[in-house]
């Protein structure tokens, strides 16, 4: 037996109005019983006073909603509670549900899982669900929404579908060799596989475009210690009114600071100054800095304008076409440097702000040039980005197989790989496939 779980859908806390959800097999019985008898029109909010079933004792008067199965979030019987929202109220209402025969308190994610086993939606619309609850930007949002709407799945199950085809047509080549199949079967084979390594190729090689846009676009500053490095981030910080959040590094060496910028979630850390070190702890810090810098989307070189026409060579080093260069302090020294490293020069001064709003201009582009791709819905989980490798692998083995029978193995294994991120791993709908694009039998 099925039981019916409940919980409360809203975050816990003082709140206009609270949502309480009910889903299972006896989920109606949720509403009846507290008050709602005779149940509402489905799927319309209905008024109820609700009642403790135990002792009859009042708890609220507030909404409920019916959504009989399949018609529901879960597939199954569900209904919404929208009570008061004081701490109290869903207290009270949480005891008397709990209070019911076959009833228990959901498990974190037990709605979507529920949703996702009765077919509602696939296994990245299920994530792209938790990502949009976890949303803290607009293009985070838009990301996610994407996902839910099922444009990664589509596009993961289109590939699953165009490999089954071809496994269809090696599978017919073993099992039937004296059925008269048109010739070259396998060479029908080669371009499906080699047109879907290529495909994969250039999704797996996005950047981590979508990755990134979940946890945050990297962006480390560096250069020469005094260079103004703290100081830059800490404007910049000042400037931009959506900051995130804020938290100090676990290390001495990196401090986080979070940003949104122009809608991307942007970590910004100031790592500690290159330069030659003087003792063991300070090269393990520039160790890290330069590590920080290698992994960093974005890079922001900081240059001192007191010190020119020296430059710091470090720094200097790792300018590229993922950096840009500032030259601060140009408040006390006249800038006429206008490239260094080939890159175009952004003139700032962190303590009187002149610059600073073309910066962030600057870097706000550089953020979105980067990162949208419009049309091409982006990999989002490192789940998939493993699981789309292991199908590329099985896909390259293929080709190089001697056998038909060795191949078809390996673009098995890619099928599956496929499967397990959209959730369909179930390969038995392969015959179908054969008989609907073959006729053997005719
Ligand atoms: P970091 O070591 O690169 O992080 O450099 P800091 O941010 O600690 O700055 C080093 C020194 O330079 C401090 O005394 C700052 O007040 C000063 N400083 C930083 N930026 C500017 C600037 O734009 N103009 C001036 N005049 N001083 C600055």
């Amino acid at each position: 037996m099925i039981p019916t779980i409940f919980a409360p859908a809203t975050a816990p806390g003082r709140g206009g109005v609270a949502i309480v959800r009910v889903s299972g097999p006896d989920a109606a019985t949720a509403l009846t019983s507290l008050g709602g008898r005779p149940l509402p029109e489905p799927r319309a909010a209905a008024v109820v006073r609700l009642s403790d079933p135990r002792d009859g004792e009042f708890l609220d008067q507030g909404l409920a909603l019916w959504f009989p199965a399949p018609r529901s979030f879960t597939g199954e019987d569900v209904v919404e509670f929208h009570v008061h929202g004081g701490r109290a109220v869903v207290a009270g209402l949480i005891d008397a549900l709990a209070s019911l025969p076959g009833f228990r308190i959901a498990e974190p994610g037990e709605f979507s899982r529920r949703g996702f086993e009765n077919g509602k939606f696939d296994l990245t619309a299920a994530e792209a669900i938790a990502d949009l609850v976890d949303a803290e930007t607009s293009a985070q949002r838009r990301q996610a929404l994407r996902q839910m709407e099922g444009d990664l799945g589509r596009l993961y199950e289109d590939w699953r579908h165009r490999l089954m085809r071809g496994l269809a047509h090696l599978e017919a080549d073993i099992d039937f060799p004296d059925e008269d199949l048109p010739d070259g079967v396998a060479d029908q084979v080669r371009p499906v596989l080699e047109a879907l390594i290529g495909e994969l190729s250039a999704h797996l090689n996005d950047k981590h475009r979508g990755e990134r846009l979940r946890d945050g676009i990297h962006i480390a500053i560096v250069g020469a210690p005094n260079a103004g490095k703290s100081s830059l981030l800490n404007a910049l910080a000042r400037r931009e009114a959506a900051i995130v959040s804020e938290r100090a590094g676990t290390t001495r060496d990196v401090v986080e600071t979070h940003l949104d910028l122009g809608g991307y979630p942007v970590v910004l850390a100031d790592t500690a100054g290159l330069r030659e070190a003087a003792d063991e702890i300070e090269s393990e810090g520039i160790r890290r800095a330069l590590d920080r810098a290698a992994r960093a989307d974005l890079k922001l070189a900081v240059f001192d304008a007191v010190t020119l026409p020296d430059l710091d060579a470090k720094t200097l080093a790792i300018v590229d076409d993922d950096t840009l260069v500032v030259l601060n302090k140009c408040d006390r020294a006249a800038v006429t440097l206008e490239v260094i490293g080939g890159r175009p020069v952004l003139a700032v001064s962190a303590v009187t702000g002149q610059g600073l709003p073309e910066l962030l201009s600057a870097l706000t582009a550089a953020v979105i040039t980067r990162f949208e791709a419009p049309g091409v819905p982006a990999l989002t989980r490192a789940r998939h980005r493993t699981a789309l490798e292991e199908c590329r692998a099985a896909l390259q083995r293929a080709l190089l197989a001697p056998l038909p029978e060795l191949a078809a193995e390996d673009v098995r294994i890619g099928i599956r790989a496929l499967g397990r991120i959209t959730g369909r791993v179930d390969v038995e709908d392969l015959l179908d496939v054969i008989f609907r694009d073959f006729c053997i039998g005719k």
